[in-house]
C-alpha cells in the first residue's frame, strides 16, 4: 500500500495516511483563492481514520463554507501554507491542499467545483464534470 504525505513550505508540519485517495477535486470558491493566494485549490478527499499529522506550529481557522456549514483550514502558523481542511458536510474525512504533497503529480483531478467563481483566464478541462458550486449543496 502506497503512502501519501507531504508537508508546509518551512516543513515544520507534515502528514501521512495510508488510505488511498477518494476523489480529488479542483475548486475555484473565492474562499479557496483566498486562502491559496492563487486561483484554486487542488482538494485530495481522504478518511479521517489513519490520517496523521505531525507539527507544532498547526493553526486553524474556521469559516462558513458555501453550503453555510463550517470549513475549518489547518495551515503552517509558521510559514503559512494551507494543509488540509475538515468540512463539517464531509464527517469521517479531510481534504488535503494537493500542492503540498511529497509528489502531487500521483493524484488526478476527477471534476472542477465552483466554476462559477472560476477566474477568466483559468483553463478548464471541460472533459471533466464542471459543477457551478459543490455537487453536495
Ligand atoms: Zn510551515
Ligand atoms: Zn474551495
Amino acid at each position: 500500500m502506497s503512502t501519501l504525505n507531504g508537508s508546509c513550505l518551512c516543513g515544520n508540519v507534515q502528514y501521512s495516511t495510508l488510505a488511498a485517495p477518494l476523489v480529488t477535486a479542483v475548486c475555484h470558491c473565492t474562499d479557496c483563492q483566498k486562502q491559496s493566494g492563487s486561483a484554486f485549490s487542488i482538494n485530495v478527499v481522504v478518511p479521517a481514520e489513519g490520517f496523521e499529522v505531525e507539527g507544532l506550529s498547526l493553526s486553524s481557522f474556521a469559516s462558513d463554507g458555501g453550503s453555510g456549514m463550517p470549513v475549518r483550514r489547518f495551515f503552517c502558523g509558521a510559514c503559512g501554507s494551507a494543509l488540509y481542511s475538515e468540512v463539517a458536510t464531509m464527517p469521517g474525512l479531510f481534504v488535503i491542499k494537493a500542492g503540498t504533497l511529497s509528489d502531487p503529480s500521483v493524484v488526478q483531478p476527477a471534476m472542477h467545483l465552483w466554476c462559477r467563481s472560476a477566474q477568466p483566464w483559468v483553463a478548464i478541462d471541460r472533459a471533466l464534470p464542471c459543477f457551478e458550486q459543490a455537487p453536495t449543496d
